[in-house]
Formats: C-alpha cells, structure tokens, sequence
C-alpha cells in the first residue's frame, strides 16, 4: 500500500473541495528544499544551476526557484519569453532549442544567452550577431536516457553536434568570427556516478579542444525516485566525480572552468501531485479486473501511457473511515484505451493492478511524484476537457491558486468557421 507523502488526507480533502478535481498542487517547501540542494551541487570554480522550466513552466513554480537562486534552460523560444514574463531577467535564461525561434535576434538583443544545437543554427546566430560570445551543445557519443523515448546522447540522439563534428564548429565560428566561450552537453546522466564522470571526461575532451571555453553545462537528467521503493540522485554523490575531473582539467589545462547543470525533474518532480476523483468503478469479471475511473488521465499526465512510467497512487475516502483494500487498475477519462493509471513498469502495454484503498463514488485519488513532465506535457483538451487548475501549497500552510481550470470558452477561443459553413 502506498502512503502519502506531499499532502495529509484532509489537505488532499482540501484541495478537492476548494478547488474541484482534476487539480496540480505543488509544495513551496518541497520545491525551496530542492532549490537548495542544486546549488548545493559539488564544483571547483563555481556553479550556476539552471531549473528546466519545461518541466513544470507555471509562473508562481518559476519565479519560486527563481527567487532561491536559480537560473533557467528554455526549450524554445516561447519557453524563454515565458520565464521572462514570469519575472526572470533574460540574462538569467539561455535558449537550448531544437528549433531556432523566429525571435532569435531579438531574445538575445534582450539578453537572453544562445547555445547552439547544430551547426545550422551555430551559422545562423554567427549571421545575427558576429563577433559575438556563444555556446555550443555537443552530442559527446554517451546516452543514459531511462528509456529510448527520454535518451539524449549517443548516436540514437538528434540533440546537439555530434562530437567528430568539432572541425566544422570551429570553421563555423571563425566565419563569423564567434568566441566558443560556453560548452553543453544534456545527455539525461540518471543518477550513476560513474556515468556523470564518464560524461564529464568526454565533455572535457571537447573543451580542451575548444581553447576560449569558460563555463561548461552538464545538463540535467537526475533521476528521482516517484515510487517507495526507488532512490532519488545522491546529488553530493553524482557531482563529486565531476568536480573532480573539472580540478585535473584546471591542473592539465590551466582554464578554472565555470560549472553550470539545468535539472528539471530533479527540482520539481516530487514537489507536486495531482488531486483526482472518482468517478465510476466498474469490473470485468471473475477472471477480469477491478477499474477505478478517476476524472484525470492522459490530459494531465501521460508518463504512465508513454513511458510506463510509476507513480504512486493514494485512495482518500471523502470523509475520514477504515475501509479494506483490494487490486485495482486505475482508467483515466479519456476514450482512449491507453489511458492507464497503472501500467506495468517501463511498459506500457501492460498491466499491473495495485493494492489500493476500496473506493467509492467521489473519493479523492492522489497521484504523487506529478510536479514534472505532467501540466506541461499533457494531453490538453483531448476530449475536450479543460487545462486543469493548478494551485501552490505556500509555506504558510495556505492553498493559493496558479491557474484556473480552464472553461470550455477558452478552450474553443480560436475556432472560426468559414462563410460557407456558418449559416
Ligand atoms: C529537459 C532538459 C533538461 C532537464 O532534464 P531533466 O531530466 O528534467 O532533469 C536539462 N537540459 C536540457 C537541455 C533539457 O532539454
């Protein structure tokens, strides 16, 4: 049976109640405590931590770890605008897209820094601005993704300039005259020492090659543990080995080198939950299962139908009582088969009933470990249904609202219908 961790029963109560169901709530404390121990992250000339806002880009989120130190990694050109909205200043963000945005020139006059992830777009910033300091990502040739679906490095992976590359970066950047002075490398390094140092080492490589390289990204990728029986990153653990390596290179190459990491699910993943309810129970059978309907699913949180992903899942009975347990699959409301709570781990194909709480008709169900990949990669408005609400526990013990529930009207705001069809 799992337990709850982020909220008690009467907050996760609370929260149905105040706010209705399918609700995001994140934790201020959880997402500080986090905060801290990035920028806690073992280095020998310095650290700069960058939060991912991809994970979870609502503002309140932003500007919390903004507020403990963070700077940001943005994914696109939206993303970047987006945490400048929410009150970062542009020369905290940099841009590491897989599509240049249209606003390039202007989100770099502003301030923002670029790294570039391919030679096109290393010629194209050199054509904006020559002259000019940039950075580049590099495909070091390593992958450790925890799956196919989440891996960025290796020959697998698109993201970055694949380290043999290295000639055509530098007559790139002597074209237009560009100082190399950033090095980047995101290749999802989980939670293994050895595969940090082993990433290091590589990454390393490549800047003693790059002569004018000062601050070096080791991207994010560390793993937490959603379920009980998984471990969260040892962060003191991971990152000694690294700055380990940044020492001997400062001894063989006397350049200190600036250490910067952009986590993500690290920082958020565990720091919020979804707040569900139940909407039907039903069965197949003898030789069947036991499904929990809830009003959330796919439109929230997809890692499970994706990735397999685990989550842990808490039945909270609408009033406090006792009640037995049994197996259950959890379904979410999409019409769609694969809309499944409950899959087996890493495959999500398959099925794995859980021990859950009975439930009934208007219980609260908790998902935990959703502060990551959830509100920003969901299934939004499939079906139909409305963007959830998302609300923020502060540290004064309070609910406070980060995004309403969207309604219908919004969700339609853009459709028109040509003359011919509105008669
Ligand atoms: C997504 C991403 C991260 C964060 O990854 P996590 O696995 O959430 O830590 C960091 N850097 C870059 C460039 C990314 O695209």
């Amino acid at each position: 049976m799992e337990r709850l961790s982020l909220l008690s029963e009467d907050q996760v109560r609370a929260v149905q109640r105040q706010f209705g169901t399918p609700t995001f709530a994140y934790d201020q404390k959880a997402l500080e405590s986090q905060a801290q121990k990035a920028l806690a992250f073992p280095n020998a000339h310095g650290l700069t931590v960058r939060y991912a806002v991809k994970a979870c880009p609502a503002a309140g989120v932003i500007r919390i770890l903004n507020r403990a130190g963070l700077h940001i990694d943005a994914s696109s050109g939206y993303e970047a605008l987006r945490a400048m909205r929410a009150g970062v200043p542009a020369a905290q963000i940099q841009l590491t897209a897989q599509q240049l945005p249209d606003n390039l020139a202007d989100l770099v006059r502003q301030g923002v820094l670029f790294n570039a992830c391919s030679l096109h777009q290393l010629a194209a910033y050199g054509r904006l601005f020559p002259g000019r300091e940039v950075s580049v990502r590099v495909n070091p040739g390593l992958g450790s993704g925890h799956s196919n679906r989440t891996n960025t490095g290796g020959p697998s992976s698109s993201f970055g300039i694949w380290h043999e590359h290295l000639d055509q970066v530098l007559t790139t950047a002597a074209e237009h005259n560009l100082q190399l002075t950033g090095l980047h490398s995101h290749i999802g390094s989980g939670s293994d020492p050895e595969v940090w140092q082993h990433c290091a080492r590589l990454t390393l490589g490549v800047a003693a090659k790059l002569p004018e390289v000062r601050r070096v990204n080791m991207g994010g990728g560390f793993k937490i543990g959603r379920m009980a029986d998984e471990v969260s990153t040892d962060l003191c653990e991971a990152g000694q080995p690294v700055a380990d390596e940044f020492n001997r290179f400062a001894r063989e190459h006397g350049r200190k080198l600036h250490l910067e990491i952009e986590p993500g699910t690290f920082l958020v993943g565990n720091a919020g939950a979804i707040v569900c309810s139940v909407v039907d129970v039903v069965d197949t059978g003898q030789q069947g299962y036991s499904f929990i309907k809830v009003d959330s699913g796919m439109t929230e949180v997809l890692r499970p139908s994706m990735y397999g992903a685990q989550h842990p899942i808490v039945v909270v009975p609408a009033t406090p009582e006792q009640r037995g347990q049994g197996e259950y699959l959890i379904a979410g409301h999409c019409c769609e088969s694969g809309d499944i709570l409950t899959p087996a781990s890493g495959n999500p194909e398959e099925l794995a009933p859980r021990v859950l709480t009975e439930p009934r008709i208007g219980d609260a169900v908790f998902i935990g470990g959703s502060g990551a990949y959830c509100a920003g990669m969901a299934a939004k408005n499939y079906n139909s249904f409305p963007e959830a609400c998302e609300v923020l526990l502060g540290t004064d013990g309070e609910f406070h609202l980060l995004r309403q529930r969207q309604t219908l009207d919004q969700v339609l705001a853009n459709e028109s219908l040509p003359a011919f069809l509105s008669a």
